[in-house]
């Protein structure tokens, strides 16, 4: 069933659990998300970043979202990822997603609380979920020098300031992981999401989740951890599966013999990742 953001996090949230949020590109994808959360009975949120929806187009990827999530036995949230530009988030509201991100986190705090608090006017009218970005999450590739860390990091008197400021539902905080493919082992500050936690007790939602080690996930979690968001981690299973059958089927033209294997793979990689946030038996 296809229900809000708030729903599933305020859920989570009450029984310190984690729900996944996994990027979705196109059809197979979508499929291969939602029969991991009815085979593991947990809620689960699709999430289309800016990018995806250039890709696909709003039109088809709001249809083929709604379409899994009033076809399924577990509550499914349809959610919009780093929301950066304002005529995207209203746009997303109007096709039907049931969540949005307003990211403003690159702007000082104030234009980044008058931002957020511009998309949560909107969405809530028609009850519509916000998760907001404070902090600066990068990428892998960044190359943030040691010392400079600190400062990218989210702020813990900021964070109460800008939850008292917006009431926002749901805040994704910069603890040490990045986007992508991480070259030597993500150091997440555990102490920083215990902190933002108690001080603030709103969900909180972890960004650049792939590649990290299952027990800093699960320490996440425990401490106050809600959201974790994959996509590089989906990424690999479907390209490693159509390189894997490829491989042995050079001349196979059939696209449907091609991209099944595929989605049996992220499947089985996303219905894992359920388990370890402990949304799995929820729904
Ligand atoms: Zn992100």
């Amino acid at each position: 069933m296809l229900v809000t953001g708030s729903e599933i996090l305020q859920d989570a949230h009450k029984n310190g659990y984690a729900v996944g949020a996994f990027n979705i590109n196109n059809m197979e994808i979508i499929q291969a998300i939602i029969e991991a959360a009815e085979e593991t009975r947990s809620p689960v949120i699709l999430q289309a970043s800016q990018g995806g929806i250039k890709y696909a187009g709003i039109e088809y990827i709001s249809a083929l979202a709604k379409v899994a999530a009033e076809r399924s036995t577990v509550p499914v949230a349809v959610h919009l990822d780093h929301g950066t530009d304002f005529v995207q988030v209203v746009k997303c509201i109007r096709y039907g997603f049931t969540s949005v991100m307003v990211d403003a986190s690159k702007y000082p705090l104030e234009e980044n609380i008058a931002m957020t608090n511009k998309v949560i006017e909107i969405a809530h009218a028609v009850d519509v979920s916000v998760e907001a970005e404070l902090g600066k999450i990068g990428g892998t590739e960044d190359h943030i020098k040691v010392d400079e860390r600190e400062a990218t990091m989210t702020n813990v008197d900021e964070a109460v300031r800008f939850v008292e400021e917006t009431g926002v539902d749901s805040l994704a905080i910069a603890v040490g992981t990045a986007h992508g493919v991480y070259k030597g082992k993500p150091e997440l500050d555990f102490d920083r999401i215990k902190a933002i936690k108690e001080k603030t007790n709103i969900p909180l939602v972890l960004h650049g989740s792939s590649g990290v080690a299952y027990e800093d996930l699960e320490k996440a979690v425990s401490l106050g951890i809600n959201k974790i968001n994959i996509d590089t981690d989906v990424r690999m299973a479907f390209a490693d599966a159509i390189k894997d059958f490829l491989k042995d089927n050079i001349d196979e033209i059939d696209p449907r013999k091609i991209l099944k294997p595929a989605r049996a793979n992220m499947s089985q990689v996303v219905a894992e990742k359920m388990r370890v946030f402990g949304s799995a038996g929820r729904a």
